[in-house]
């Protein structure tokens, strides 16, 4: 497993990771209590719960499992007073290709996440959550259900929390192994035993017909141990470690071609791209130029070496002004990778070199996402595995002379008409890479 670095770089800081990065520290109460675990919780249960969500909504936090959603406007969804059972569901089935942070922190220190989730309950007069892992980790199930009869054990769960009147049980469930089951509906739909088919929003939207059509919140691991951190140091501290609108820390996962992948904890904005590859991993594999990245998780549209964006920056007087951006002074918050034309995603940053075959690397990722469609919708199911046998015939030479034009024309035909946004997440790879690249696609198709 790629592991922190033993000391963290001075472009991070870290939050999620401060306990994991200890020497010796072990995924138990006894170690999480003794580096201050479940003050945060005490504290919160002295608070108001209105006034939990609007320290949430102030700390400017948003999702990491891809959306980049503020927590505090989804949790503002949410009426207590609709004599309703509400839930919470973390989503624990981290599967987007280039993206391992969440299996780190259920392995290392799930007591975090029990934590900011207990915090997160009481504040959305949750009594009953669940921990949705993925079935690929099992052992991150085993160390999640231990952690949890310990908290219960302790008066950290269960009835009556610490004395506060407050009632919480958690339960661990694993799905059956799909990448969809991350799509928050599609999750749901697992969770209830049924086939994940994605649910159509409207109507289900989960903040109002959720789990059980009663209103639910799916936040991801990430997201909800940030919580904890947001009542321990104010959400005003928070909010000003990242970019505006982007508040606290990430977690980084680098892939690819880089000296040093793995992961990092960066303050959002914290660095630019450029900042990310050569200074905090070590810069490009010996005698290696950039090629490409893809900034987000598999679904982020890639971004070429050399390309420069336009963007809007405020300049020092004040005023808004547009500036041409090269692409590795590109800023990593959601914000800016939205300006590019990408998105910060789920931060898993895939940095490619000049050896790389970029129709190679389009295939691999549509072979992929044609074995995960849920074949729910036919733009989806069929146009999935119609464009990875299209990459797979231009790499296996066979390549026809409007491959790369009928490539262009399915994908555009599946993004925007499709019941979830796969439609979306399996089209763009083949539109950027298409657009980025067109000369490695013309060369093969001749
Ligand atoms: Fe299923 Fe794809 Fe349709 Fe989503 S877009 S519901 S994954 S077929």
């Amino acid at each position: 497993m790629v592991s922190l670095l033993p000391t963290p770089h001075p472009k991070e800081r870290r939050l999620i990771f401060a306990n994991i990065s200890k020497p010796g520290y072990a995924p138990d109460i006894e170690n999480y209590l003794a580096h201050g675990g479940y003050e945060a919780l005490k504290k919160a249960l002295g608070m108001k719960p209105a006034e939990i969500i609007d320290a949430v909504k102030a700390s400017n936090l948003r999702g990491r499992g891809g959306a980049a959603f503020p927590t505090g406007v989804k949790w503002g969804f949410i009426r207590h007073d609709d004599g309703k059972p509400h839930y919470i569901v973390v989503n624990g089935d981290e599967s987007e290709p280039g993206t391992f942070k969440d299996r780190y922190i259920l392995h290392q220190d799930p007591h975090q996440l029990i934590e900011g989730l207990a915090i997160s309950a009481f504040a959305t007069n949750v009594h009953l959550a669940y921990i949705y892992i993925r079935c690929e980790f099992p052992k991150a199930a085993k160390i999640v259900w231990e952690a949890i009869k310990e908290a219960k054990a302790r008066g950290y769960l269960g009835k009556n929390i610490l004395g506060s009147g407050f009632d919480l049980d958690i339960f661990v469930h694993q799905g059956a192994g799909a990448y969809i089951c991350g799509e928050e509906t599609s999750l749901i739909e697992s969770l209830e035993g049924k086939r994940p088919y994605p649910r159509i929003k409207p109507p289900y939207f989960p903040a109002v017909l959720g789990l059980y059509m009663k209103p639910t919140i799916v936040n991801n691991v990430e997201t909800l141990c940030h919580v904890k951190h947001i009542i321990s140091m104010g959400p005003e501290e928070f909010a000003k470690m990242g970019s505006p609108g982007d508040g606290g820390t990430r977690t980084m996962c680098v892939s690819g071609d880089v000296r040093r992948p793995g992961f990092y904890e960066i303050p959002c904005g914290g660095v630019t791209l450029g900042e990310l590859i050569h200074d905090v991993c070590g810069g490009m594999k010996p005698g290696r130029q950039l090629k490409a990245v893809i900034p987000g998780g598999s679904s982020a549209k890639v971004l070429r070496a050399g390309e420069v964006f336009k963007m809007k920056t405020k300049g020092p007087d004040g005023q808004m002004a547009e500036k041409d951006v090269p692409l590795l002074d590109l800023v990593m918050d959601a914000s800016s990778l939205m300006a590019a034309g990408s998105m910060i995603g789920s931060a898993g940053v895939m940095v490619m070199d000049d050896s790389r075959d970029m129709v190679w690397a389009l295939n691999n990722l549509n072979q992929f996402y044609a074995h995960e469609s849920c074949g729910q919708c036919t733009p989806c199911r069929e146009g999935s595995l119609w464009m990875s046998k299209v990459t797979t015939r231009i790499l296996d030479e066979g390549a026809r002379p409007d491959d790369a034009k009928n490539l262009k024309g399915i994908a555009d035909n599946i993004a925007g008409r499709t019941v979830c946004a796969f439609g979306e997440a399996c089209s763009w790879p083949t539109q950027s890479f298409l657009a980025k690249f067109p000369d490695e696609f013309e060369k093969r198709v001749k």
